[in-house]
């Protein structure tokens, strides 16, 4: 046997067990070894049987008197029932429903018993508890724990592990497994240097494999536990700090700052740009005047303006005769940023042009030949702009907003095509998100990233008044829609789903659980416009419509041409209509904080009062939680990180970015763990020769978990 020994040749796994095993990912002894327990059941209190009192969780060690199987008369199930002894006295036990126990102990054996203890007239009994014989179930191997002491126990008389299991597996059959080839523990690589444990006082790592599925103590666990989470964290940071020296030795054209058109054109918008804008901008500059390429992250809140920090880096990039191109994931987005973009630009005599994948093939022809020739200065657009053959003469910028909405393969596409060389250089990357995001994480999870954080939104803007609306007040609910529309205002109604009884779920990220029926973009459209508004303008708007149906019913409501537009997820990011000041949103839980919080971003936007109304179908007290601390908070931030706590980083930013990571142990928000891990790595990455070991590892690795 050794580690890639496969599950199906171990003792007592059968075909079908072995199918199960494979369900969980573990396919061979390796897996097994790293499959963690995910919390530990104290048995380790053995107590005489004259002592023991109700409620106590203890392990009981005696001797079988009697032990027999009987059918109960009403239920007619199999009851099991012994009388265990001890020196002190005697205990009575039952098992409901297992008669193969009586196999597998008998009168005469020596036992230890453990769960919780129960009293009644007759004295202490044990319901059901956990059993083993001894002495010593450990596997023969283990020898070095030493015969007969309670240390040998498996599933009794310790901290024993509780696993994560699926259908048809028990805790029994892995501990016995996990207990089978714990002896290869030792057998498995140490690829952290020495020096490195030393310095960060790590347990190796086959002590620490032993210790995190048998430990004898907390002590044990918890030093088995960091060695573990070190590992996962530490090579994340690895890889981040690969792929930055690689960047570093990349040619990219440096974007000289002239500062006096820089300040002519900022001193021209018709606002005054906020510190953080400032900041952000100035880091971009400072980042892009170098002759590496830039790979910086813009993350802020909705609102908060990141469209004219970008227009800045690209105005820059124009003043030194590049071209910059600026992506959005949707083609309404990628509008909007046209036309924010277009006025932004009002008094430079730079050339802009939009290019989506819905324009006529002569239309496209047309820009794509006057992006090849230069005469374009900014492109803006979806990723049609990377796929549709487009060559620009000489890109030096790529501006990338909300990128993790964009899908893998286009990801992939946009960091191929921007570090692909132009005349002999990369171009310089910036992505932006407004999906706010703690900077520590930041660092985790973009690793090889430089972050900017816009964490105010511009002066003047009012509060929005956000409320979980009852059921019961749904009509005044429509009342009070009614006459925002009467005072000239527009309305916003989010649906989970496009159409009644499917399973589309329309950009929602959380699967429902027990909720009601999703409302529908479909059926609320025919309620609000026949039976609720008969009198107002209402349209509708989802992701499956064609994009010309799309793009005339946004401009529709922008120019107020539609009183109240009832939408899938599609105006989440970005939309911009000044002019509404509800955000309606139907059972609100089928959507993450962040996302709602994307969703309340789009009222608020002018000087109008604006109101954030939730309506929500599910009695669940873990949603009702979450959209109560979204009626109470308003900062980003904190409904990022309330989220993270709630869902967990695979979730909330995408499994992208942390779930092929396979992190199990170790949390994302751990800053003192990422903090030492960063340094362990960049030690490690400054003598690459020295530490090669260390690169094989992060490379299977990578190889492993398919990162991007
Ligand atoms: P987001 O960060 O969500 O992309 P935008 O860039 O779309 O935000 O900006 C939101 C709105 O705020 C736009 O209408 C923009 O013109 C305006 N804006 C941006 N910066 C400022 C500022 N410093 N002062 C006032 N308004 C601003
Ligand atoms: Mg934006």
């Amino acid at each position: 046997m050794n580690l890639s020994t496969p599950i199906s040749e171990l003792n007592r796994v059968g075909k079908t067990t072995s199918k199960r095993w494979k369900s969980l990912g573990i396919r061979n002894v390796r897996d097994l070894l790293f499959y963690f327990p995910f919390r530990y059941e104290d048995y380790r209190r053995v107590v005489e049987i004259s002592q023991l009192r109700d409620g106590d969780m203890v392990t009981v060690c005696g001797q079988v008197e009697l032990i027999a199987n009987k059918r109960s008369f009403k239920t007619r199930k199999v009851i099991t029932e012994a009388l265990i002894s001890d020196k002190s006295g005697s205990l009575r036990v039952v098992w409901f429903n297992q008669p193969f126990i009586v196999k597998n102990i008998k009168t005469g054996d020596m036992v230890y018993l453990s769960g919780k203890v129960k009293s009644d007239m007759l004295g202490a009994q044990l319901i059901g508890p956990a059993y083993e014989k001894y002495p010593g179930t450990r596997a023969a191997g283990a020898a070095q724990y030493g015969a007969g002491k309670k240390e040998d126990t498996v599933h009794t008389a310790r901290l024993v592990p509780i696993y994560p299991l699926t259908y048809g597996l028990t805790q029994k059959q892995i501990r016995f497994l996990i207990n089978q080839v714990i002896v290869l523990a030792d057998k498995m690589v140490e690829w952290v240097p020495k020096d490195i444990l030393e310095k960060f006082d790590l347990a190796p790592l086959g002590g620490a494999l032993r210790g995190i599925h048998f430990p004898q103590d907390e002590n044990e666990l918890k030093i088995s536990t960091d060695r573990l989470k070190f590992d996962e964290i530490f090579l994340t940071q690895m890889k981040a700090e690969l792929s930055k020296k690689e960047r570093g030795s990349l040619q990219a054209p440096s974007i000289i700052f002239k500062e006096e058109e820089i300040k002519n054109f900022v001193a021209s918008l018709p606002f005054i740009l906020t510190k953080t804008q400032k900041i952000a901008a100035w880091e971009i500059l400072q980042d892009i005047s170098k002759s590496t390429p830039m790979n910086r992250l813009v993350s802020g809140d909705v609102g908060s303006g990141k469209t004219v920090v970008a227009a800045i880096a690209l105005y820059s990039v124009f003043l030194n005769g590049g071209q910059g191109v600026i992506m959005a994931p949707t083609e309404i987005l990628a509008q909007q940023h046209f036309y924010s973009l277009t006025k932004l630009f009002n008094n430079a005599k730079l050339k802009l042009a939009l290019l989506t994948g819905s324009l006529k093939k002569k239309e496209k022809d047309i820009i794509i030949g006057s992006i090849k020739n230069g005469e374009i200065d900014i492109a803006v657009g979806t990723h049609a702009l990377l796929t549709e053959g487009v060559k620009f003469k000489n890109l030096n910028l790529v501006v990338v907003d909300e990128q993790h909405r964009f899908g893998v393969e286009q990801r992939k596409l946009i960091k191929e095509k921007s570090s692909a060389k132009h005349l002999g250089k990369s171009a310089h990357f910036l992505s932006m998100t407004a999906t706010p995001i703690p900077r520590s994480l930041a660092l985790m999870i973009y690793g090889d990233l430089d972050v900017s954080i816009i964490n105010e939104l511009p002066p003047g803007r009012k509060k929005i008044i956000t409320r979980l609306v009852e059921p019961f007040n749904r009509e005044k609910a429509y009342q009070f829609i009614r006459e925002q529309v009467q005072k000239g205002r527009q309305i916003f109604v989010i649906c989970p789903a496009i159409e009644d009884a499917s399973d589309d779920v329309a950009g929602s990220t959380l699967p429902v659980v027990g909720s009601a029926e999703k409302k529908s973009v479909m059926s609320e459209y025919e309620k609000l416009s026949k039976i609720t508004f008969p009198d107002l303008r209402v349209g509708y708007l989802h992701g499956k419509l064609k994009p010309d149906e799309k793009k005339e019913t946004m401009s529709k409501f922008k120019e107020g041409r539609i009183d109240l537009l009832v939408s899938t997820s599609v105006v989440e990011v970005g939309v911009d209509i000044p002019n509404a000041s509800i955000m309606m949103i139907e059972g609100a839980e089928n959507f993450g904080l962040a996302q709602l919080h994307q969703f309340r971003g789009r009222v608020g936007r002018s000087t109008h009062q604006s109101y954030c109304l939730l309506f929500t179908g599910t009695f669940s007290h873990k949603s009702l939680e979450r959209l109560k601390f979204f009626e109470q908070n308003s900062d980003g931030f904190k409904l990022a990180e309330k989220d993270l706590e709630m869902r967990g980083p695979g979730e909330v930013y995408g499994t992208e970015q942390s779930g092929d990571m396979n992190l199990r142990l170790a949390k994302l928000t751990d800053q003192e763990l990422v903090k030492k891990c960063r340094e362990a790595a960049k030690t490690v990455v400054n003598d690459l020769k020295k530490y090669s070991a260390v690169l094989t590892k992060v490379r299977d690795w990578e190889n492993q978990t398919h990162f991007e």
